[in-house]
């Protein structure tokens, strides 16, 4: 399989297939320890979990 950087062109949302132009996190904090998740903005629903920010499904 290749692997292309593709920074031209948006990811959609696999949930409400809106164009990514921006993905919102939020903190959290809880007996896990501390956790970033990310969302869309349209639909808001959970694209992936962090542990450290900027880092997916890390
Ligand atoms: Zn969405």
């Amino acid at each position: 399989m290749e692997l292309k950087n593709k920074e031209d062109i948006k990811p959609l949302c696999p949930h409400c297939s809106t164009l990514l132009s921006e993905l919102w996190f939020q903190k959290l904090k809880g007996f896990w320890g501390q956790r970033y998740i990310y969302f869309c903005g349209s639909c808001r629903k959970v694209l992936g979990v962090s542990h450290r920010k900027g880092f997916w499904m890390g």
